[in-house]
Formats: C-alpha cells, sequence, structure tokens
C-alpha cells in the first residue's frame, strides 16, 4: 500500500470507518474512494457493482455494517442479518470482482461463542452456541469471515479479517437505546447530571465483564494488518482493558461528573457473561494497544460534547 494507492473505505461515516480515515490521511494517503450512505446503498447489488466497476479501488476496508447494542440486537434481528449478509456480500464480490488486490473485513469478538473460555483465541469459533442476544449480527458476521475464507481459496482474493472487541470512541451512536454500552451512559449520565437527577439507571445485573478498546487502537491494527497480513485465519484485536459493566459504570460517572447513584436493572438482559480475547497472534506481530479506558473515556466524551455544539448533520 502505498500513498497513492487508490482505497475504499465503506462505511466512513461510522465510528469505525471515520477512524480509518483519520489515520490514512495522517499517514498521507490521498487517493481515498468515499461514498456516504446516499450516495450508493450498500444493501443494492448493482449500485455496488456498478461503483466498483467505475472507481476500481486497490485496497478496501470493509467497515460497513447495520450495528447497535444489545437492545438494538434484540429489537431489529432482521435487520442485523439481512443487511449485513447484504453488504458484506456485495463488496466482497465487487471488490474481487474488479481486481481489488487487498480486502480487510471487520467482525466482531461476539461471533464466538456464548460461554467461551477466557481469554478467547480464534479456533474458538463455532465451537459451541452463540449468545441468543446477538446471534443475528454474529451469524452475519460468521459468514462474512467465511465468505473471505472461501473467496481466498477459491480465486486466491487477498481478504482478511480481524475481530475487534468491544470499541468506543469519536463518531460513536450515542442513541439511548439502541447505543452501545459505553455511549448510550455516557450520554444517559450527561443528560442526569444537567437535570439533577438522583439516580441513573444500568441495565442488567452490573455483573458481566466487558474488554473494551478505543477505535483508533483499532484504526491502528487495521494498518497493520493491509500492510503485513495475508492469511485466511482470523485475527484478534483486542486491549486487555476488561471491567464489570458495574465498574464501566462508575468510570463514566466520575468522567461525566455524575454524583447521584446507579440503579442497576436485572429486568435488562446481561448478555453473554464476558468475552476477553486473546491477542497472541496480533502480538506476535509487535502490536498492543495504547489508549487505556480512563482516558479514552474521557476524550469520548469531550468528542461527545463537541458533537452537541457542533453537529455532522
Ligand atoms: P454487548 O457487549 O454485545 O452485550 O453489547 P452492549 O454494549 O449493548 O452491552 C454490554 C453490557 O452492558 C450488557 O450487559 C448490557 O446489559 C449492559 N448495559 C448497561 N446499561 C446499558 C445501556 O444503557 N446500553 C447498553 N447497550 N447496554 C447497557
Amino acid at each position: 500500500m502505498h500513498t497513492s494507492s487508490k482505497i475504499y473505505v465503506a462505511g466512513h461515516r461510522g465510528m469505525v470507518g471515520s477512524a480509518i480515515i483519520r489515520r490514512l490521511k495522517a499517514e498521507g494517503f490521498d487517493n481515498l474512494v468515499l461514498r456516504t450512505r446516499q450516495e450508493l446503498d450498500l444493501i443494492d447489488q448493482r449500485a455496488v457493482e456498478d461503483f466498483f466497476a467505475v472507481e476500481r479501488p486497490e485496497y478496501v476496508f470493509l467497515a460497513a455494517a447495520r450495528v447497535g447494542g444489545i437492545h438494538a440486537n434484540n429489537t431489529y434481528p432482521a435487520e442485523f442479518l439481512r443487511n449485513n449478509l447484504a453488504i458484506q456480500t456485495n463488496v466482497i464480490h465487487s471488490a474481487w470482482k474488479n481486481g481489488a488486490k487487498k480486502l480487510l473485513f471487520l467482525g466482531s469478538s461476539c461471533i464466538y461463542p456464548r460461554d467461551c473460555r477466557q481469554p478467547i483465541k480464534e479456533e474458538y469459533l463455532l465451537t459451541s452456541p452463540l449468545e441468543p442476544t446477538n446471534e443475528w449480527y454474529a451469524i452475519a458476521k460468521i459468514a462474512g469471515v467465511k465468505t473471505c475464507q472461501a473467496y481466498r481459496r477459491q480465486y486466491a482474493f487477498d481478504a482478511i479479517c480481524a475481530m475487534p472487541t468491544n470499541l468506543y470512541g469519536p463518531n460513536d451512536n450515542f442513541d439511548p437505546q439502541d447505543s452501545h454500552v459505553l455511549p448510550g451512559l455516557i450520554r444517559r449520565f450527561h443528560e442526569a447530571k444537567l437535570r439533577g437527577d438522583e439516580a441513573v439507571a444500568i441495565w442488567g445485573t452490573g455483573q458481566p465483564l466487558r474488554e473494551f478498546m478505543h477505535v483508533d487502537d483499532l484504526a491502528d491494527a487495521a494498518m497493520l494488518l493491509m500492510r503485513s497480513y495475508s492469511r485466511e485465519e482470523i485475527v484478534n484485536v483486542g486491549s486487555g482493558d476488561e471491567v464489570s459493566i458495574a465498574e464501566l459504570a462508575r468510570l463514566i460517572a466520575d468522567a461525566v461528573g455524575f454524583r447521584g447513584r446507579l440503579e442497576f436493572d436485572p429486568s435488562r438482559p446481561d448478555g453473554t457473561p464476558r468475552k476477553r480475547l486473546d491477542i497472541s497472534r496480533l502480538e506476535a506481530m509487535g502490536w498492543s494497544a495504547r489508549t487505556r479506558l480512563q482516558p479514552g473515556i474521557a476524550g469520548t466524551y469531550a468528542a461527545f460534547l463537541a458533537a452537541q455544539h457542533d453537529p455532522v448533520e
């Protein structure tokens, strides 16, 4: 990959895609092909094929997906399954057909079995049942992994797969219902502080453990893999920053300056009990995450506040 290589980042307005764009621009890449959702609907197979036939990007970062937290996954199972299957199948197929040199597909740690041995190694994929609250998304992402592997085997297409742990950072979705826990709680604590509320509700028991990684670290790993990894085995990307949801809530309350009580709501689902990734495969390539959770949350809260004053759209 050279700074003049033609690079398409699918999903460049999202948290992951925008982090990859920041990183590419910082490194001087200046031949980026970008399309908003209004300009190119990735679910539309013909539109995707026309786009690739005209633009013929050399490198593709596939960071477009229908994503959301535990509530969104449970509420929109058809969209999580169908939209993700369509987006990834269209992009991988057209990239290969139109001569792309390499494609990086982004999955998720939720592809691994619910009651997986910890930390989770890549080879534990498909060894036992999935977590029911996000199996629709997980099945789609597993199909994406298998699509990349199949295109490598049958067509020698250099499609690689990275599986990040729970991500957070600027440009995340801060929706109160449909977001992931970290941005969701940033908004909830912020609004509670402004209203002077005495308590904030936290879904579930607070006991589940989650590993959180700043999206800039994922962008860093994505660049490394795009430059120097060309195998069919998937690669975990994690930070080692594992906390319980209760601990996370306290960290966010501190960052936001909310001084009231936390009220856990066990009528809401906990999801998977734990999903810490083993990142030996990536560490063997000399990689480790740099952003620690506490400063990462502070920076994300600052980005949330800035976006409120200066909304993108
Ligand atoms: P998951 O990692 O796929 O389960 O995705 P989430 O980020 O949506 O949820 C992580 C954990 O945080 C689950 O145990 C949720 O029940 C818990 N949680 C607590 N409060 C919230 C909230 O306000 N939003 C979300 N999405 N999850 C919450």
